[in-house]
This record gives C-alpha cells, sequence and structure tokens, in this order.
C-alpha cells in the first residue's frame, strides 16, 4: 500500500510540474508577444433591448500562440499581471482600440458603434503616468472621447488607492469609467458609494442565475434599482437566451451583451453589421 501511495504522489507530482512549467513558459514567451505581433482585438456587441439594436462594442484581447494556438485572455492576462507585462499590452490594447473606433468614426460616422469599451488592468491605472498617457493617446489617434468607456474590475480599483484617484481624474477628463464583473467581488455594494462610476456591467454569474433560480432573478432585479438610483448605467453580461433577455428587460435593464447577441468577432465581421457601406 505503501509503494502505492507513493506511485500515486510521484504522477501527482510530475503533472503538477507539468502545469507549472506550461505556465512558466507562457509566462516567458509573454514577455516578446507584443514585438511578435501574436496579440489582436476582437470586438463583442452591446446591444439596447428588447430590440437588441447595436449601442456599442467591448473590446476583447486575444493572444495567438505559435505552439499553443488561442490562449484565453483569462490564462494569459493574470500571467502579464504577475510578470507586468500588462502595462505593454495594455497600452497597445488601448491604442489599437482607439485607433479602430478612430477609423470606424470616419468611416460609418453615425453608423459606427456609438461606444467602445476597453478593459484596464490594475496596474495599468496603478502607473503614474496613465491618465497622461490616455490623454497622448487619444490625441494621436484622434478618437472622440466621448465614445470610450473604460472597464475596470471592482478587485482592481480595490487593489491600492492610486487606481481610485485615477478613477476620479478620467472621469474629470470627460472620459467614461464602467465597474466590471459587479458582484463578484469581496465588498460590491459599498464600494458603489466611493468610487464614481458612469456603467455597472453586472456579471454573468447573476445573469444565467436570473433565469435560472431565485436568488440570481433576486439580485439581478435589486441591482437594476440600485443603478437607477444612483443614475448609473446597467449592462446585463453574459446574456445566452431569449428567456433570459426577457427577463432582464422585464427587469428594466436597457442594456445587455452576450452570445444571444453576438460572440467577440473580427473588426470586419462588425463592420459588415455597419450598413449602408461606406461611399469610398
Ligand atoms: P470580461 O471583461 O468580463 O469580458 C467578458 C467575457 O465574457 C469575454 O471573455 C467574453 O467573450 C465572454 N462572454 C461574452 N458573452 C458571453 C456569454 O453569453 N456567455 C459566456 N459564457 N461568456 C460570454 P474573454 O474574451 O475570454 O475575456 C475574459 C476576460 O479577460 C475578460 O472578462 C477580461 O477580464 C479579460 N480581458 C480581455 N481582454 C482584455 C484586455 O484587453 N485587457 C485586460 N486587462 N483584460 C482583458
Ligand atoms: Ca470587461
Ligand atoms: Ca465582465
Ligand atoms: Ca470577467
Amino acid at each position: 500500500a505503501k509503494a502505492r501511495g507513493g506511485d500515486r504522489r510521484h504522477w501527482f507530482d510530475a503533472e503538477m510540474d507539468e502545469q507549472a512549467q506550461r505556465t512558466a513558459r507562457l509566462s516567458t514567451d509573454l514577455l516578446g508577444a507584443l514585438d511578435r505581433d501574436e496579440f489582436f482585438l476582437l470586438f463583442q456587441p452591446i446591444v439596447e433591448l428588447p430590440h437588441g439594436r447595436a449601442a456599442g462594442v467591448e473590446v476583447l484581447l486575444r493572444w495567438r500562440h505559435p505552439e499553443h494556438g488561442l490562449v484565453s485572455p483569462d490564462v494569459f492576462i493574470p500571467l502579464a499581471e504577475r510578470n507586468a507585462r500588462i502595462v505593454e499590452i495594455g497600452r497597445w490594447v488601448l491604442e489599437s482600440a482607439c485607433r479602430q473606433a478612430a477609423e470606424w468614426q470616419r468611416r460609418f460616422g453615425a453608423q459606427a458603434p456609438a461606444k467602445i469599451s476597453i478593459n484596464v488592468s490594475a496596474r495599468q491605472l496603478a502607473e503614474p503616468g496613465f491618465v497622461a498617457e490616455v490623454e497622448d493617446i487619444l490625441a494621436r489617434t484622434g478618437v472622440d472621447r466621448a465614445a470610450l468607456l473604460l472597464e475596470v474590475t471592482e478587485t482592481a480599483v480595490l487593489e491600492a488607492g492610486a487606481p481610485l484617484e485615477a478613477v476620479r481624474e478620467l472621469r474629470e477628463r470627460g472620459l467614461r469609467v464602467a465597474l466590471d464583473d459587479f458582484g463578484t467581488g469581496q465588498s460590491s455594494l459599498s464600494l458603489l458609494l466611493t468610487v464614481p462610476v458612469d456603467v455597472l456591467k453586472v456579471d454573468k454569474s447573476f445573469v444565467s442565475g436570473a433565469a435560472a433560480d431565485h436568488a440570481g432573478a433576486v439580485i439581478v432585479e435589486h441591482l437594476i434599482g440600485f443603478t437607477n438610483g444612483l443614475r448609473i448605467e446597467a449592462v446585463a453580461e453574459g446574456v445566452e437566451t431569449e428567456d433570459q433577455a426577457n427577463r432582464l428587460h422585464a427587469a428594466g435593464y436597457s442594456l445587455a451583451q452576450g452570445y444571444l447577441f453576438g460572440r467577440p468577432a473580427t473588426a470586419t465581421e462588425i463592420e459588415s453589421r455597419m450598413l449602408p457601406a461606406p461611399v469610398a
């Protein structure tokens, strides 16, 4: 029995090693991924309920690894946050997204996505020069700042004091800020009283719950009343079924995002929905 236990431990350790090695390898590969041009952006529609008319898009980063293929941001963003590469990667996302948004504004005018949501990490927000850098990118790309929405997670804002200041300053300069994954952190409701935000993104765990169980539905309904009272816009995330969309609309939600309305898509795919075509 002792020998078998030993064997099992050995097998388990080997498995752990493999996992740790893969993670270490990915982390190292991340360091050069920008230079090797391995990142690209996808865009997921955010729509108005109930009709599904486009209200904007969220920019979602993708990494095409030369050997592993597409790596999920849920895997590589935490790694990039740990090895600090997120600052450069985030800058690239911001600049690329703003350039794309400016191009859409020029080519499609009123048909362009009215709002462009960009994810910003805690590490980026905590950089002393972050606000100046945003201003620089706005000036260089010529994007209309009124179209931008910067998404930060509550853990990001809670991690340090600096991000809170950055959030305030960004808003003073006419940029809009969203609190992302709302409800998944520790102190969600009290955070709303201290962090001034324009938009609340209600996490998909509650949205899928809205159709499935009573608690999810209660939370989703509670949150819309809360945001109305604070004059904050609410976006329901992860809407996958008509039933969920109907319930959200009935509860008072007017903005939603999810596979039901569109998966993350390339810029070209998004353009094909912005009709009429531009007069070239
Ligand atoms: P997020 O900001 O909450 O983005 C929404 C995620 O939910 C996206 O995953 C999206 O593809 C997925 N999603 C959208 N609709 C549905 C749905 O109906 N059902 C389900 N099950 N999922 C849906 P994705 O693209 O894999 O991104 C994962 C996370 O990685 C993002 O979560 C965000 O936290 C982070 N991320 C992505 N791009 C960036 C970026 O440029 N910068 C930073 N800092 N983080 C990013
Ligand atoms: Ca987001
Ligand atoms: Ca989210
Ligand atoms: Ca998330």
